[in-house]
């Protein structure tokens, strides 16, 4: 793999072309626990779903909008992880998920050190906007869901509303920016599912 080689991605639905929402979930800190600090999740085993996350995704799921995750993944270029094992550890996220009625849509990963200044590492955008093209999504209708102002920042870079996670441990005077923040998966899809009920 080379650097800026551009978002690579894992898809497990078709592509239609229609106008649709999305809602894109960060991944560590989001659907799974977070490694340690300095730490990278680099086998399934590692992976501890975070407590109501199916049932969030799920309600968001039987409204229509799509699941995608998009997620730093710098492990990659750090040599810590290899590809094939970071691929499977999103197929049996995804699977799981499946079973539960949330299935995932597709995963967007950034495999770059920050380092390699890309396009695709949050706080940019592109793998939303890339998202956004190959799967006919109207950013302006999605969501952005994530514990770090990167996946804030993100979001709003990409037009998207945007809900900060808090996270357990956060002491920060700063927190970020967001049109809604809670510390509950299940508050955040509550939220969005309120403002999806009154728009068209
Ligand atoms: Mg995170
Ligand atoms: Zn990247």
């Amino acid at each position: 793999m080379t650097a800026n080689s551009g978002v690579h991605q894992l898809r497990f639905g078709s592509s239609e072309s229609a106008v649709r929402r999305a809602v894109f979930l960060d991944r560590d800190g989001v659907i799974n626990r977070k490694a340690p600090a300095g730490q990278y999740i680099t086998a399934w085993e590692q992976v501890e779903f975070l407590p109501g996350v199916a049932e969030a995704l799920r309600e968001l799921k039987l409204r229509g909008f799509l699941l995608i995750i998009v997620t730093n993944q710098s492990a990659i270029s750090r040599k810590k992880l290899t590809v094939g094992v970071l691929e499977t550890i999103h197929q049996r996220i995804a699977q799981q998920l499946g079973q539960e009625g949330a299935g995932i849509d597709a995963v967007y990963y950034c495999p770059h050190e920050p380092s390699a200044d890309c396009q695709c590492r949050k706080p940019r955008p592109r793998m939303l906007q890339q998202a956004a093209e190959e799967r006919g999504i109207d950013l302006s209708r999605s969501w952005m869901v994530g514990d770090a102002a990167s996946d804030i920042e993100a979001g709003h870079a990409a037009g998207c509303r945007t809900i900060w996670l808090r996270p357990p441990d956060f002491n920060d005077q700063n927190p970020p920016t967001a049109d809604f923040s809670t510390d509950s998966i299940r508050a955040a899809a509550a939220w969005i599912l309120s403002a999806a009920s009154t728009e068209k």
